[in-house]
């Protein structure tokens, strides 16, 4: 079994960033901005929000974090979208998931302008990425796609299982994959809580993706010898052993499953990073498109 790392393959996806960064200032020309808008206190949200501003740290981009109150009400948010957009400072931007529960997450992603969604949540980027024509990837199955490429895992004529219709993972993820591109021609099926025989369906898996939000959810049982595993899942779960009181747990008994693959990734250090990385990419481009 092999690890996939996706620490170390974001690092070297930065570096190559950080590069590019470094001509763009040496030009006199002004860096890549990303900003980020956060709605409440959400301890999860507030950590992925302060890596993303950490990353742009790391590479030389600019970054813009704005806080927002978890009460705001909906046309709030809405109005610093639009100053957002209007913004000639800013080349793209995110609104960090989950929204409280009496904003209309829909709303939100179709009031970003497609030209500065680099999480590439919204119809047009969406559309765009399933016909194959240049636009933001959805930052979580891009990042999966870029461990693919750079560990030269074929892909082509394998079965690939998604668990989870996400329009964030689930979804763009098996649209990527059964493209005619490299990595990408495999066969894949997606399945979801309503799906029938899921045990037996994962077992005739050659890449297994795992994007449902359960805890150790998919267990030696349901992978094949030889598979290769992906866990997309990060719960955060009481732990009072950690100074931080909590552990992230991910969709995947990693401990049973590890010894049945060809590669897999752990809860931390394997996706997580590989989307954060996918963020700074997309925000590059944005900047180049402008
Ligand atoms: P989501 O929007 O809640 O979607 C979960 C999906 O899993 C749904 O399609 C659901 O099916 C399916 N599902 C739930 N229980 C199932 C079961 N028992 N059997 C089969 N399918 C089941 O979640 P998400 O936003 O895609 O996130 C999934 C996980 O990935 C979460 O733990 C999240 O924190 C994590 N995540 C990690 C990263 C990262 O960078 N590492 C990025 C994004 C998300 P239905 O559609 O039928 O309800």
């Amino acid at each position: 079994m092999q690890l996939l790392d996706g620490t170390s393959c974001s690092q070297q996806i930065r570096q190559e960033i950080a590069k590019e960064v470094d001509e763009i200032k040496s030009n006199g020309d002004r860096p890549p901005h990303l900003a980020a808008i956060l709605v409440g206190n959400d301890g999860a949200s507030q950590n992925y929000v302060a890596m993303k501003a950490r990353d742009c740290d790391e590479v030389g981009f600019a970054s813009t974090v704005i806080s927002m109150k978890a009460a705001i009400s909906e046309k709030e948010l809405l109005d610093k979208i639009a100053d957002l957009n209007a913004d000639n400072d800013i080349d793209g931007f995110i609104v960090q998931l989950p929204l409280p529960a009496h904003i209309d997450e829909h709303k939100v992603i179709l009031a970003i302008d497609p030209k500065k969604d680099v999480d590439g949540f919204c119809p047009e980027n969406v559309g765009n990425m399933s016909l194959g024509l240049p636009t933001y990837l959805s930052a979580t199955p891009n990042g999966i796609m870029e461990l693919f490429r750079r560990y030269k895992i074929e892909t082509e004529g394998k079965h690939c299982v998604v668990l989870g219709r996400s329009n964030i993972v689930g979804t763009p993820m098996a649209i990527l994959l059964s493209r005619n591109t490299a990595p990408g021609n495999a066969t894949v099926t997606i399945a979801h809580s309503r799906t029938e025989g899921l045990k037996e369906l994962c077992r005739s898996a050659d890449i297994l993706i795992v994007a449902i939000g359960k805890t150790e959810f998919v267990t030696a049982d349901m992978v094949k010898e030889g598979a290769v595993v992906i866990d997309v899942g990060q719960t955060r779960v009481q732990d009072s052993s950690k100074k931080s009181g909590f552990r992230n747990v991910g969709d995947v008994d990693f401990e049973s499953v590890k010894n049945k693959c060809s590669y897999i990734t752990y809860v931390t250090g394997g996706v997580g990073p590989m989307t954060r990385a996918s963020l700074l990419q997309n925000t590059l481009k944005a900047y180049q498109r402008r």
